[in-house]
């Protein structure tokens, strides 16, 4: 077979494939795909639409193709996640960035002072500490992890984007100095409630379970959380913290409970309860 492949031709093709194989996002897959396999940018592509690909070039991009169809994150394949602007490696060692976590971001900076004191707990990649510090040069920002795996891919973003961050491996708190008091603690937990986990995304099945499974009503770590942030934070600090779609009234009322101030659930853009913004009393 001689066919020849251009980008617009080859695009169309995997486009189709994708959307029978059940692939989120058919047309933006394939493109991203293409232009890691051809090592330029997306636009790139539609410059050079008619110019047909090299055999190797082809090869590149059909195991990529397959890699995908079979279920494999277009994140991990690439290696790069757009998140609040920039681009963050992405690999298994953490959870891939998501568009809703970008809301947290916001609700944490409104909440963090020009010279504040932030630290991000459950960080995997690194995507929430490193953009506040990004956001806040200004502002000291500790990031932490159970996985020293995670916790080395963040430190990966940080070098990468040049982010001032001091980062800790350890269990939530444990790990963090005890006599600092934070302005800001901020937190995307694993927090699916564990009998949903097998039911998840095949592509969500490849990403690290000790970043999704929350236990029983997926509060194991949450609840932990909760418990211990008011100590930490300084008198009318604020704790954002990533939740489950089904913690819209559990997680204001745990705060609540721990002696917080206020508590208030929020919607992300779908429209499904995403995270919740505590004050510590003043
Ligand atoms: N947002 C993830 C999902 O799609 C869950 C992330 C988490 O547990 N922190 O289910």
């Amino acid at each position: 077979m001689n066919e020849t492949w251009t980008p617009l031709k080859l695009l169309a093709w995997t486009q189709g494939y994708f959307a029978r194989a059940g692939v989120d996002a058919p047309r933006l897959t394939a493109e991203l795909l293409l232009a890691h396999a051809l090592g330029c940018d997306r636009v790139r592509l539609y410059l050079d639409f008619d110019k047909p690909l090299a055999e190797p070039e082809l090869a590149r991009f059909r195991a990529l193709v397959k890699r995908r169809a079979e279920g494999e994150p277009t994140a991990y394949l690439t290696g790069v996640k757009e998140f609040y602007g920039r681009a963050f490696r992405a690999d298994t060692r953490a959870l891939i960035p998501r568009p809703e976590t970008e809301l947290v971001v916001e609700a944490a900076l409104a909440a963090l002072p020009e010279r504040g004191t932030a630290l991000d707990l459950c960080t995997g990649s690194g995507c929430i500490g490193v953009t506040l510090a990004l956001e806040r040069p200004g502002a000291r920002v500790l990031v932490a992890d159970l996985s020293p795996d995670a916790l080395a891919l963040a430190r990966e973003n940080a070098e990468r984007l040049g982010a001032r961050v001091e980062l800790h491996q350890g269990d939530l708190f444990a790990p963090i100095p005890a006599d600092l008091r934070f302005d800001l603690v901020v937190a995307n937990p694993p927090y699916v409630p564990a009998p949903e986990v097998p039911g998840l995304a095949r592509e969500l099945q490849r990403e690290p379970a000790l970043a999704l499974d929350g236990g029983e009503a997926g509060l194991a770590v949450t609840r932990r959380l909760v418990a211990e942030a008011p100590a930490r934070l300084r008198p009318g600090g604020t704790l954002v913290v990533e939740m489950h779609e089904s913690h819209l009234e559990v997680l204001p009322a745990l705060c609540l409970a721990a002696g917080f101030a206020s508590a208030e659930a929020r919607r992300d853009l779908g429209g499904l309860p995403r995270y919740v913004v505590a004050r510590a009393k003043a």
